[in-house]
């Protein structure tokens, strides 16, 4: 079976660049049915000679303030049911939001490996900043920046060895 790791998370916090830094070549676009699943894109990436696909989703969320929980929770769980490993994103520029507790909320029921990444961690005063994710009790904050790459190698380290 193939491997797949998913980008889940609000918009903004980074989750394409990571994406595109990951992959090597993009999936042809699969049939394509609801606008939750025509908003994902699929990539090959490889690390560590592990070879896995990588599921880029969009995150937005529409409608009404009390929708917010049922939308994320239709993108989480098709996330989570297709793949081996989540990557939980969020964003230490803009620090924890209320959105990202929607996500979270929804994320703490699942059954697969969810890496919870602190992106945008591009200097060592934001790599500190990263622990107040730890209040979302989802276990170890990885800081990265997706932007140059760094910490990047220590998560992959972690979520290949979930194969
Ligand atoms: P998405 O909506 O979650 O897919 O986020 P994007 O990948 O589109 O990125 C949103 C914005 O954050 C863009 O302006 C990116 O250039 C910026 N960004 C992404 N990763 C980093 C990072 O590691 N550091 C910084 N400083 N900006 C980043
Ligand atoms: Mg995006």
């Amino acid at each position: 079976m193939a491997n797949i790791v998913a980008i889940v998370g609000r918009p903004n916090v980074g989750k394409s660049t990571l994406f595109n830094r990951l992959v090597e070549r993009r999936k042809a676009i699969m049939d394509d049915e609801s606008g939750v699943t025509r908003d994902r894109h699929y990539g090959y990436a490889e690390w560590t000679g592990k070879h896995f696909t990588v599921v880029d989703t969009g995150g937005y969320v529409t409608g009404s303030e009390d929708k917010f929980e049922s939308e994320i929770r239709k993108q989480v769980e098709i996330a989570l049911e297709e793949c081996t490993a989540a990557i939980f994103m969020v964003d230490t520029h803009s620090g924890l939001t209320d959105l990202d507790k929607d996500f979270a909320n929804v994320l703490r029921a699942s059954k697969k490996p969810v890496f919870l990444v602190a992106n945008k961690a591009d200097t060592t005063e934001r790599i500190h900043e990263s622990v107040e994710f730890y209040e979302l009790g989802m276990g170890e904050v990885y800081p990265v920046s997706a932007a140059t790459g760094s910490g990047t190698g220590e998560l992959l380290d972690k979520v290949v060895a979930e194969f």
